[in-house]
């Protein structure tokens, strides 16, 4: 049966491919569909599906959207959203203002840390005009100007939730944007659960109307799959799975590569299934 990737990130965000050598790459290494899921916006999915078509790779057309709850980062995948939701598109208009504050943020929190990064050298990283900022950019920053040595080291120390920058300003809760993807016609999948390490957070979000769990995430031990994967069955969702793939950063793929996990096209119809397409 055909393999599926439900999980990757263009230059739309914070990813180094565009649609088209993510597709091509995705077809490269055989998988059958590929999930599109950029944060907070969908301006790649038309050239996704046009690139899938004439490839011969299924695009399932997906988001990731930022969501905070109790300070931390919760990622919520919604799949077979309408793109053309003109409420849902003003929306992610918020979503990504509050994005731009917090890159502001951490980089001024690294300039008192002694790191003179500015914004413009951050923007600079970005590969196309329209995409997102993110802190794998402000990541790169680092690396390159030689304050650390990986981008492991730049969210370890500085980046990521227990670094000594990270800053996470109010934004939406993670129920507001599960109904934010139902309400424009999509399927919310809770990203990678293993990262929260919080279980009552995610029965709350399923006793809320989750529609599924993301169980295999290149971040998840097996223990986290065991767990998210229960969880899943007791409650009936779905079960799936992606490599969270952002392309390639200082010569080597960032996160998982295409297909390092992988679901099958049963997944992929189910989810149509559950958004009535
Ligand atoms: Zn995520
Ligand atoms: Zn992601």
């Amino acid at each position: 049966m055909g393999k599926v990737d439900l999980h990757s990130h263009t230059v739309a965000s914070d990813g180094t491919c565009t649609a088209q050598e993510s597709i091509e790459r995705a077809k490269n290494r055989g998988l059958t569909a590929l999930g599109i899921t950029d944060h907070d916006t969908v301006a790649a999915i038309p050239d996704a599906i046009r690139e899938g078509e004439r490839l011969g790779v299924e695009i399932v057309p997906g988001i990731e959207i930022s969501s905070v709850d109790g300070g931390r980062d919760i990622h919520v995948l919604g799949y077979y959203i309408n793109i053309e939701d003109a409420e849902f598109l003003t929306r992610l208009e918020s979503l990504r203002d509050v994005r731009n504050i917090r890159n502001r943020m951490l980089v001024e929190k690294l300039n008192e840390l002694g790191f003179p990064v500015t914004m413009a050298e951050v923007e600079s990283r970005k590969k196309e005009k329209t995409g997102n900022i993110g802190r794998p950019h402000i990541a790169e920053v680092l690396v390159e100007k030689g304050f650390v040595s990986s981008m492991q080291e730049a969210f370890d120390k500085y980046l990521g939730q227990d670094g000594a920058a990270y800053v996470n300003p109010p934004r939406i809760s993670p129920e507001e944007a599960i109904d934010m993807i139902h309400k424009a016609g999509g399927v919310a999948i809770l990203a990678h659960p293993g990262l929260y390490n919080d279980t009552q957070l995610v029965e709350r979000l399923i006793a809320y109307g989750l529609k599924g769990i993301e169980v295999h995430h290149p971040d998840h031990s097996e223990e986290d799959e065991k767990i998210y994967e229960q969880m899943a069955d007791k409650h009936s969702l779905l079960k799936t799975a992606g490599s969270d793939f952002h392309g390639f950063r200082n010569g080597k793929v960032f996160h998982g590569d295409l297909g390092e996990r992988s679901t099958t096209v049963d997944t992929v119809r189910r989810l149509k299934e559950l958004a009535g397409k």
